[in-house]
């Protein structure tokens, strides 16, 4: 997905966005996006597998979390095992 503006500019898609695995592979404003998003919401860390007071986010754990739908795991389907 390619979006020619921020997210935060599209109410409607602004939810989804967050949903992990609705957007596959991110664009690095979108990525941006979503680092601002779970700094601000504890609530959304916990859905995207991250501690709820955790306050540092690999850019990389994310990516993964909107491409797999969850956190990296030993039975996970993605190339990086
Ligand atoms: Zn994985």
């Amino acid at each position: 997905m390619k979006l020619k503006r921020l997210p935060s500019e599209f109410p409607s898609g602004t939810s989804l966005i967050l949903q992990p695995g609705w957007s596959g592979t991110l664009a690095d404003d979108e990525l941006d996006f979503i680092v601002t998003e779970l700094r601000r919401r504890p609530g959304l860390r916990v859905t995207w597998g991250f501690k709820q007071k955790q306050q540092r986010f690999s850019r990389e754990a994310i990516k993964h979390v909107a491409l797999y739908g969850e956190p990296h795991a030993g039975n996970c389907s993605c190339e990086a095992k």
